[in-house]
């Protein structure tokens, strides 16, 4: 075998330094006995059969053993080795296009050898391609397991992953940590779960395996939700610990002068989830608090109601938005809204420097801004607070769950006076389906605003063929004749920002060819802030009517005047994000259509989003369709942050193990709180982090 010499090397003693696939061990994360006993297979090969050549088929894989009787280097249309095995009665022929010395020696005439690969009909009868292969006596015994193949990179050989798996399944601590009868039921130990999953029977259901619906999987399956469950609780239970400012709700204070201000009346669901929030504030526990509510649902304003309690208590506030475009909006509805109450208002993004900055810093430490509005860059680090009472995130799942991290880092010990932690709320347009809320934010308390303000009418949405782009135009016509105003996002290629804009560009001059007599703006990532800032706020005071734009709009903006959303080459974007970009008409009494254009052919799971958009509006729903076709992993947007949330579970399709795995660590860590730390230490070693972001 190619990677005979590397599996046989042996682990090279502490201090030396550490071979390659070594290195590439700890690369993945695979660093103590246990990481290894946990890294499952992906699939299995069954070696435990020899086939004999006559059975055989086109495209059967299949283990053989023969002698060779004959080896040469050919040359056809390129070098190859060329080899002949007789088994006793059939000869099969195996075909390497790349080899090696060692392989025309372990290949030599006259070797016994087991191979393993796909037969293919050739032109002189069966062959393999590249089969792997290796060298054994008569006796040599058939392994009594299926052979496991592990997810691996190109530095680490699979028969080195192999063994150092199976050396490790033997060295790792596996005993049982949990008390017998706090355990669910029929399952199995820990120890025979692992064994099997990494030596099936030969009998084994693959597709119980697969599926892993298998009861070894749930055992697996089990233990990692009861880590993540433990990990939140204890989160929980530390924030607990805590001491926070408590603020009153003052009669006469600032947030009853905000509300005699505001030009509406606020909704049943603002008014609830307000008052929720004051109780938190009321607590010397900090407030850790999601505020849910779908796109429109008047989530800016509960966020000012909450920041004028804190203020009223003499503590600063600091709202943070993903974007500088949605902070800035923020900012004029906020000093729109408290500056005439005496309310003195910073601003601070990446993109205001020099004395202007320096200015905004000098009233933040010096408590003369009470409110702080910005990007992430109000958590950089020369920021400082007076007095931070209060920290609100606006569409925090946009937010990566580092930047999150970094956030409640800087956020401990800002309160300053007696250790005190400030408040957190975080809101989201992308509500969570229940199951999602209980693990992945279960050290979070949740409030949801499931209420549009009234006078919305529904927005109508409607599918586009690319070939019909004139009928959009000639619709973006009527509607601008109306004094309406239109967005127009472009499409999203993730690889080049370059072409992105060259898309954006190319619609933009043919809208204006289009529509000569109006004003159509262009927006796009690459712009600097100050030219962003103006071209929005010729769109928001409705001096220009259609708005060109990359998906830099996708959150949070507010122009009720808007009536038509078009979104070319809607089957690039997730549904989560059309949600979003519809969500940005429909927010005044007129209504409002979102046009979606598509190109053909559509994947299944375009088709299924392009589906979704159609049939419903509600953002609950959306969400739990959103999760159904892409997953908890990048619905969370894991991948992007780079950090794993669950390897074995799926918060889906095992609910009720995740029910079952909250009850258990809740009992856990109250009657048995150290095995509930072994149980944390060997699932999540020194990453505890991972799941509690
Ligand atoms: P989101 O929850 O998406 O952040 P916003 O806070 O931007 O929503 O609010 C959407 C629009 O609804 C804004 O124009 C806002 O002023 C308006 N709005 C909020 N609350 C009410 C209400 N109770 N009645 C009428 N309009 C409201
Ligand atoms: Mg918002």
């Amino acid at each position: 075998m190619t990677n005979a010499a590397a599996a046989s090397s042996s682990t090279p003693a502490a201090g030396k330094e550490k071979s390659g696939p070594q290195r590439a061990l700890d690369k993945l994360g695979l660093v103590r006995a246990i990481d290894l006993a946990l890294h499952l297979p992906i699939r299995y090969e069954d070696e435990t059969r020899i086939v004999p050549i006559a059975e055989l088929r086109d495209g059967s894989v299949a283990q053989v053993e023969g002698v060779v009787t004959d080896s040469q280097v050919q040359i056809r249309a390129r070098r190859q080795l060329v080899v002949r095995i007789h088994d006793g009665r059939d000869d099969l022929v195996l075909r390497f296009l790349h080899f090696y010395p060692s392989h025309q020696k372990s290949l030599a005439v006259g070797r016994r050898v087991r191979v393993r690969g796909e037969a293919r009909g050739g032109f002189f009868g069966l062959e393999m391609v590249h089969p792997s292969f290796k060298g054994v006596d008569g006796d040599t015994p058939l392994p009594s397991a299926l052979t496991p193949v592990y997810p691996t990179s190109a530095q680490l050989p699979q028969p080195y992953l192999r063994k150092a798996v199976a050396a490790a399944l033997t060295r790792a601590d596996l005993s049982e940590l949990l008390p017998p009868e706090l355990l669910p039921l029929r399952l199995w130990t820990l120890r025979a779960a692992l064994e099997y999953l990494h030596h099936p029977a030969p009998d084994v259901s693959l597709a119980a395996l697969e599926d892993r619906s298998h009861p070894a999987w749930l055992r697996l399956k089990f233990d990692e939700l009861l880590a993540q469950q433990l990990s939140q609780l204890q989160a929980k239970q530390e924030r607990e610990r805590q001491r926070a400012p408590r603020f009153e709700l003052r009669k006469g204070g600032l947030q009853e002068r905000l509300l005699a201000q505001l030009p509406f009346p606020l909704t049943a669901a603002q008014r609830r989830v307000g008052s929720e929030i004051a109780a938190d504030l009321g607590r010397a526990t900090p407030m850790h608090r999601l505020l849910q509510g779908d796109v429109g649902s008047g989530k800016t304003v509960v966020a000012a109601l909450a920041a004028a309690i804190a203020i009223d208590n003499g503590w600063q506030c600091a709202l943070m938005a993903p974007t500088e475009i949605l902070a800035e909006q923020h900012l004029r509805k906020l000093v729109g809204w408290l500056e005439p109450l005496g309310i003195t208002v910073a601003w601070l993004t990446g993109s205001r420097k020099g004395k202007a900055r320096q200015k905004m810093l000098d009233q933040v430490a010096s408590g003369e801004a009470m409110l702080v509005v910005g990007t992430h860059a109000v958590i950089q680090e020369q920021v400082r607070f007076a007095k931070l009472g209060l920290a609100i995130i606006d569409e925090q799942h946009r937010f990566g769950v580092q930047q999150r991290l970094a956030l409640r880092d800087k956020l401990v010990g800002q309160a300053d006076a007696g250790k005190l932690e400030p408040h957190l709320l975080m809101m989201s347009a992308t509500p969570i389906p229940r199951t999602l809320a209980m693990t992945v934010f279960a050290d979070l308390d949740i409030s949801t605003i499931d209420e549009l303000p009234p006078g919305r009418t529904p927005v109508v949405t409607k599918l586009f063929a690319d070939s019909k782009r004139d009928a959009v135009i000639a619709r973006i016509r009527d509607e601008v004749a109306q004094q309406r105003q239109v967005y127009w996002v472009c499409p999203l290629v993730e690889e080049s920002e370059h072409i992105d804009l060259q898309n954006a560009t190319a619609t933009h001059q043919h809208l204006s060819e289009a529509l000569p007599d109006r004003m159509i703006g262009l927006l796009h990532g690459r712009m600097p802030a100050a030219e962003k800032a103006a071209v929005m706020s010729l769109f928001t005071s409705a001096q220009m009517a259609v708005l060109v734009s990359t998906t830099v709009i996708e959150v949070g903006v507010d122009v009720p005047n808007a009536s038509l959303m078009v979104i070319e080459h809607a089957e690039r974007f997730g549904l989560s994000q059309l949600h979003q970009l519809r969500g940005r008409v429909g927010r005044g009494a007129v209504a409002s259509v979102c046009v979606l254009m598509y190109s053909t052919p559509l994947s299944d799971t375009a088709k299924a989003r392009l589906k979704a958009m159609l049939e419903t509006a509600d953002g609950f729903e959306i969400a739990r369709r959103d999760l159904e076709i892409r997953g908890p992993g990048e619905f969370f947007g894991a991948r992007q942050s780079g950090a794993p949330l669950l390897r074995f579970a799926d918060l889906v399709l095992d609910e009720a193990l995740v029910r079952q795995a909250r009850e258990v660590a809740q009992r856990l860590l109250s009657e048995h709180p150290r095995a509930a730390q072994a149980h944390l230490l060997r699932w999540l070693g020194g990453r505890t982090e991972y799941l509690k972001a």
